[in-house]
């Protein structure tokens, strides 16, 4: 499978990402994850990224696709690819249209998560992350079974920079501006499925009636 997630943070692209991926051997590819990874590492990646990140602004298009135009042609993608948080402008998906004509690729869909604004600040004011690992937790829904410790690798779970209310208002706000247009370019493309859910078992079912037509 070859799909891109769409959909405002906090919508749960990345959970949907994790559960598609064990069905058939696709990668998750997160573009928050590998900017994360680098200011983690004290990367010179991390050090252009860092302010734009934490205060929930987008970093630029070309930053991203010189990440992605290689991250795409390792060898782990040849078995499809879930695509988390990117593309995330519509010159990304134009970008990323070039690229794929050039490499004589096709994408399955564009996944739409289409969650209402009110679930989706709920979600993300209430969410933690592993700091070693990613896995997500909520204080709500999933906390961890000790609090602050990852269950999975033990390491310390923490609210994230841009997970502040003023960075999620932000973030809300880019995503209305830069991203959501792209579930327009899908359309028009022919390629957007949209689920009104993050519910796995109807995103499955959504997908699936898809991928048969
Ligand atoms: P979200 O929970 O908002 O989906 P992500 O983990 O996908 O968060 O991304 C976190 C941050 O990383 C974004 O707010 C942005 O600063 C940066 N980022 C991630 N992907 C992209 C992209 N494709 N284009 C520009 N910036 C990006
Ligand atoms: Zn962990």
């Amino acid at each position: 499978m070859k799909i891109i997630l769409l959909g405002p943070p906090g919508a749960g692209k990345g959970t949907i990402a994790k559960a598609l991926m064990q069905l058939d051997g696709s990668v998750q590819i997160s573009t928050g994850d590998i900017l994360r990874a680098a200011i983690a590492a004290g990367a010179e990646l991390g050090k252009q990224v860092e302010a734009a990140m934490a205060a929930g602004d987008l970093v630029t298009d070309d930053l991203i696709m010189g990440i992605m135009e290689q991250r795409l042609q390792e060898e782990d993608c040849q078995q499809g690819y879930l695509l988390d948080g990117f593309p995330r402008t519509i010159p990304q998906a134009e970008a990323l249209k070039t690229m794929f004509a050039k490499l004589g690729e096709k994408l399955d869909c564009a996944l739409e998560l289409d969650i209402p604004r009110d679930v989706i600040i709920d979600r993300l004011t209430t969410r933690r992350t592993c700091t070693n690992c990613g896995e997500i937790y909520n204080v709500k829904f999933k906390p961890p079974k000790v609090e602050g410790i990852c269950d999975v690798c033990g390491s310390a779970i923490v609210q994230r920079d841009d997970e502040t209310e003023e960075a999620i208002e932000n973030r809300l706000q880019v995503y209305n501006q830069q991203t959501a247009p792209l579930v327009e370019f899908y359309r028009d493309e022919g390629l957007l499925v949209s689920v009104p859910t993050s519910e796995l078992e109807t995103v499955m079912a959504a997908i699936k009636e898809r991928l048969q037509d």
